[in-house]
């Protein structure tokens, strides 16, 4: 059963402190589990329902830049680090090398022009809470001047090795989470995209 908005915990930052409000924790009656064979009782079920807090930190800029049809990566600015000038998708907040915190960047449009296929895994079989389409493309995907591989969902078309593809973006009903995050391949059409999805 969906809950409904008293069943629900929400939560506001004010004054720098987490405000929660509402319902965190829904107790639920557990079951008996009896061995069929002997009759004697073998353990019980332990529903838990749970809202959980989860804090972004750092990393937030990224997932509320994908329902804003952006994607933010970061970059190592510090003048006395080897890899200088190193982008990081997906987004770390620290600098690997130099430990100092990178620059926020927004690499939207080199996502758009240069992403491609660098591998794939077609998922058959997903595990539970599962909330994407099945078979599920993981794709990992390169990006010129970047530094890393980002792992993702190629939600319209097949994956190939070296297949262009870009970003798409839930900006309708943004979850805030990584699931706003997918992509197609190249040439792909707007009316093709996943119900809430844009360019
Ligand atoms: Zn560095």
């Amino acid at each position: 059963m969906p809950k409904t908005e008293n069943e629900k915990g929400f939560v506001d930052v004010v004054n720098g402190r987490y405000k929660p409000k509402g319902v965190f924790h829904i107790p639920e009656a557990n079951q008996p589990i009896f061995n069929k064979d002997t009759g004697k009782l073998a353990g019980i079920t332990n529903p838990r329902d749970m809202t959980y807090m989860h804090s972004y930190g750092g990393e937030a800029p990224f997932f509320e830049g994908l329902g804003k049809g952006k994607l933010m990566a970061s970059r190592c600015d510090n003048a006395k680090c080897e890899t200088k000038g190193s982008i990081y998708q997906p987004f770390r907040i620290y600098c690997p090398d130099c430990l100092r915190k990178n620059t926020v960047i927004d690499m939207t449009d080199l996502a758009k022009t240069t992403a491609k296929i660098h591998s794939y895994i077609i998922t058959h079989r997903s595990g539970a809470f599962n909330s994407l389409p099945k078979p599920i493309k993981f794709i990992n995907i390169e990006f010129e001047g970047v530094v890393t591989i980002l792992m993702s969902v190629l939600a319209v078309g097949e994956p190939e090795f070296d297949k262009k593809v870009v970003p798409i973006f839930n900006t309708k009903t943004p979850t805030y989470t990584i699931t706003d995050l997918r992509f197609v391949v190249e040439g792909t059409s707007e009316s093709e995209l996943p119900e809430g999805f844009t360019f």
